[in-house]
């Protein structure tokens, strides 16, 4: 009788560290809205000590419009001796969960985390192996020496070099969002059942926190979006102007502004009415962003005019991209523009750059304004800096 309720108050004991375990570990995910600080809070919960503890941790979404599991982020040492300096340190100054979830900076730089960031595997089962398997499956699986030697040639398989691991799906209702990948290749502690069974608490509250991530971002993007054309609007593009005039210096580099503009589109407005015309604003912007580079922000100004912001770009490069642009959209050939005075439809476009046009970003926008006049008064269809 004894024994059996020193069992049952270890047990008891357990849970309750178990449950208080799951409790912080919501709790920190609630306090963020932004995907990626989310899941790095998901993953530290996962390999933290005071958390699961494991050794190392994976995390993957799924990407249905792509029909790929992407890697999203990977938190665990890539060898002994790493695992040994990071554990240290983290006893030695005696962080505790919330420590860790703040210093998220040293998991970006680390190897592991750039290799699982490469790994983009196939949602469909056959080519996908076994991350495509837990997928379509949507229950935990757990990998002893055996089934790993089986699948010796799965990706994951070979990037862990382990003896056993876990998956878990993430889940929003029925449907799997993501995997949550665990093991312990430092201490090689064997994965108990118990691990498996908070690891899939853990990556139910994960899936419903990444959800409402995704949700707040997708509206945020939305409110910083053009309804006619897509592009960045108006607000957007004052916010990240500034930002990203900070950033470059900060680092001493430059930046160019371009600012576009549609030569006499009132004349096309007047004669072919302003639906049509809203559909060239459309295909312009279509055209404007296909021809711009990643790192550029193509932003609707105002009516027809738009703004293309070139960061570390100086102006001479910037002066090449926006004649390269202007002559694509003389070449382009878009609905009816022959009512136009050129015949075609046309853009002139002004540019500033920094740091010799302007230092604030209103200095800069009015410079680039007045290169803009420059170029109408200079005839149209042309570009002045
Ligand atoms: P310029 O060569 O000097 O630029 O002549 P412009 O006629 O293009 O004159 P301006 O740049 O001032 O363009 C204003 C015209 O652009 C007025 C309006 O007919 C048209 N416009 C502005 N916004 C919109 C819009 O959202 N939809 C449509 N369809 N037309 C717009
Ligand atoms: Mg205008
Ligand atoms: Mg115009």
């Amino acid at each position: 009788m004894i024994e059996e309720i020193g069992k049952l108050k270890k047990e008891l004991e357990r849970t309750k560290y178990e449950l208080s375990i799951l409790y912080e570990i919501s709790n920190a995910m609630r306090t963020t809205l932004k995907l990626d600080e989310i899941l790095y809070i998901i993953l530290t919960g996962v390999t933290a000590h005071f958390g699961l503890g494991f050794n190392r941790a994976a995390l993957f979404l799924v990407n249905e419009k792509e029909k790929i599991i992407e890697g999203r982020l990977g938190i665990g040492p890539e060898t002994g001796e790493e695992a040994g300096r990071v554990w240290t340190q983290i006893e030695q100054e005696k962080m505790n969960l919330d420590d860790l979830i703040s210093v998220s900076g040293f998991a970006a730089e680390s190897g592991f985390n750039k290799q699982i960031c490469h790994l983009k595997l196939p949602l469909q089962e056959k080519n996908g192996g076994l991350m495509a398997f837990c997928v379509s499956d949507g229950m935990p699986l757990y990998l002893t020496k055996e089934t790993l030697e089986k699948y010796a040639q799965d990706h994951v398989v070979q990037l862990l070099k382990n003896e056993e691991l876990v998956i878990v799906p993430l889940k929003l209702k029925d449907k799997v969002t993501g995997l949550i990948l665990a093991d312990n290749f430092v201490t090689k502690n064997p994965i108990t059942k118990e691990n498996i069974r908070m690891l899939t608490m853990l990556a139910n509250q994960a899936g419903l926190a990444i959800e409402n991530s995704r949700l707040y971002e997708k509206t945020v993007i939305r409110s910083h979006s053009d309804y006619l054309t897509g592009l960045w609007n108006h607000g957007y593009f004052q916010l990240v102007f500034q930002a990203e005039l900070e950033k470059v210096k900060a680092v001493r580099a430059p930046l160019s502004l371009l600012m576009v503009d549609i030569d006499d589109f009132k004349v096309y407005n007047d004669t072919l009415g302003h639906q049509l015309g809203d559909d060239i604003l459309k295909e312009l912007a279509l055209l404007i962003r296909n021809q711009s580079r990643r790192m550029d922000y193509v932003c609707r100004y105002g009516g027809e005019e738009f703004t293309i912001i070139l960061p570390h770009t100086e102006k001479k490069e910037a002066f090449i991209i926006a004649e390269r642009l202007r002559s694509d959209i003389e070449r382009y050939s878009f609905i009816k523009d022959g009512v136009l005075p050129n015949k075609k439809l046309t853009v002139s476009i002004g540019i500033a750059s920094f740091p010799e046009n302007g230092e604030s970003a209103s200095e800069l926008i009015s410079f680039c304004d007045k290169m803009l006049y420059q170029a109408k008064r200079k005839g149209k269809n042309t570009t002045c800096c």
